[in-house]
Parts: structure tokens; sequence; C-alpha cells
């Protein structure tokens, strides 16, 4: 349980667990204070047998992380720093297709709480007037073969009551919170409540068509509507250097479409790479 610490605004659970639909989340929530991440602590807890819909939430992370290693400034009682465990009936190549729904709910929730309209940058940045507001980081545990999934972690990092003053100078002019968007403090519960009742919904559908065609096709029409990536040049990083290439679309599962300067398709999985605008981040 969290310590009490009066400086901090606290999460009140026991309200996020009345408002959550009956279902795998609900009364399943760990609350900390202080970890050092809520995606570590979670991988922790799916090895050891915990079961999907187990939710880790911390008012403060010392050691967040987005992809590729990277550092996620996570500062106490002003964020929503949280993570769940799914264990999903499907091959690790269709993984990058949850990061896809996790994308969604989070645009839908802060559409539908503060009335904003984020846009998704490919695959898991929800970006507001080309800042970032939340990043998303899904991590995988695989059976003995590596070939399906024994279970996956995906782990949501929101901005909402922090200043833009509060974050360190590399981030000014990247990041923005809720309260700095909407001009006032933000409800964390509300947005919490929200985005794991839209995912529950997307996710349960997605597990009851048994992740078909026709679902993946209609939920990445959907995510293509809050796509700022698609229909733009970008500049693609990975570890064979940086190419420039033009964002046409998504496959069902979930990597990207892009088109080189010869006009050929090519396919782009979210692990391997970073997306940044042609004249900078976004
Ligand atoms: P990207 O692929 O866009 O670089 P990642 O998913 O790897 O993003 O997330 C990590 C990056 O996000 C960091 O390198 C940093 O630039 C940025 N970042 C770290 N903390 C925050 C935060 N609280 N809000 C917004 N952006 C952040």
């Amino acid at each position: 349980m969290a310590k009490d610490n009066k400086k901090y605004d606290k999460l009140n659970i026991e309200k996020i667990n009345l408002s959550l639909q009956a279902g795998m989340f609900n009364q399943r929530i760990i609350y900390e204070y202080i970890i050092s991440s809520t995606n570590s602590l979670s991988k922790e807890l799916a090895c050891n047998g915990y079961p999907e819909g187990t939710v880790v939430i911390a008012e403060a992370q010392t050691a967040g992380r987005g992809r590729l290693g990277r550092a996620w400034e996570s500062p106490s009682g002003k964020g929503i720093w949280m993570s769940f465990i799914l264990r999903p009936d499907i091959m690790a190549s269709e993984a990058p297709f949850i990061t896809i729904i996790t994308a969604l709910s989070c645009a839908k929730a802060l559409e539908r709480v503060i009335g904003i309209s984020p846009g998704i940058k490919w695959p898991n940045d929800i970006i507001y007037n080309k800042l970032k507001v939340c990043g998303i980081l899904t991590e995988l545990g695989l059976d003995s073969k590596m070939s399906k999934i024994n279970f996956i972690v995906l782990g949501i990092g929101i901005n909402v009551n922090i200043d833009v003053s509060d974050f360190p100078d590399e981030l000014k002019d990247k990041a923005v919170s809720l309260k700095n968007i909407v001009g006032k403090k933000v409800n964390r519960e509300a947005v919490i409540i929200e985005i794991l009742n839209i995912f529950y919904d997307l996710y349960s559908a997605a597990v009851k068509s048994s992740f078909n065609n026709d679902f993946r096709k209609e939920l990445i029409g959907e995510y293509t509507k809050y796509s700022i990536t698609i229909g733009q040049a970008i500049k693609v990083m990975g570890a064979d250097g940086e190419k420039e290439r033009e964002a046409v679309g998504i496959t069902n599962e979930g990597e990207l479409i892009v088109i080189n300067s010869h006009g050929v398709e090519e396919r782009i999985n979210s692990g391997e790479v970073s997306i940044r605008g042609i004249n900078g981040y976004i």
C-alpha cells in the first residue's frame, strides 16, 4: 500500500475500483507510493503467476522507462504511472496490435474526459499540439520456444498535473501535461477509470473475435483516424541508420507501412526503430 505522505495528492483507489466495470481490472489494483517502475514490478508479478488484469499504479517511479531503455520522467503525485498484465492467446509477432489497442484507449479516454482531440504518433505516443502528453511501453514475456506470449505488460505514463516548469530542460519543448492543456488540474482517477474501461471493452471484443482480421481492420481504421504519422514524410531511425520515408498505413498486425524514394513499400516493426518528423521530434 502507498505510504501516507501528505505532501502528495494520493489516488483514491477505492473510487477507481467502484467505477470500473466488473471484469479483469476490477479489484485488481496494486497501489504503491514509490517504485522503480510499474512495468518492472508488473513483469515480476507476471512471472510469479499474477493473473491477467492485475494493475500496478505508483505515485512516483525512480526509473520509469520508455522504449529502447530511454528514461521516462515520473514526478510524484502528478501523473498516471500505471501498468497492467495481459495473457492473450496470441503469437509474439501479434503483440504490436496490443500496443495499438492501448494507444487508442488512451486517446479516446483523453477525448472523453477532458474534451481534447489528441493525436497518436505511431506506435505508442499520444501527442497534443506536437507535444508528448502520454507514452506507452509494451514488454513481453515469451514461452520457452520464444514464439507464444506468456504475458504482456502494458505501461502507460501520462503527464496529468505536472507544470512545464517541472520538466527537465530537455523535455520542455517536447512534453506537455493535461493541466497545461486545459489550464486547470485534471482528476487523475477519472482518466484512469476511462482508460481501463475503454481498454477492457476493446480487448474483450478482440479476444472474443480471436483477434480476427475483420476486427483488427476495424480497430486499425479507428486508430488511423488519430494518427499523426500516416500521410507524413518521416525519419525512421534504426540500427542501420536514418532513412526518410513516407508513412502510408498500418498493417493488421500494427506495423507501419512506408514507401521509400523508389516507391517501394516497406513494413516497419515498432521494436526496432524511432520515428521522427523530417524537421523535428514530431
Ligand atoms: P520516442 O520513441 O518518441 O523517443 P519513447 O517511447 O522511447 O519515445 O519514450 C522515451 C522518451 O520520451 C524519452 O527519451 C524522452 O524524450 C521522452 N520523455 C521522458 N519522460 C517524459 C514525460 N514525462 N513526458 C513526455 N515525454 C517524456
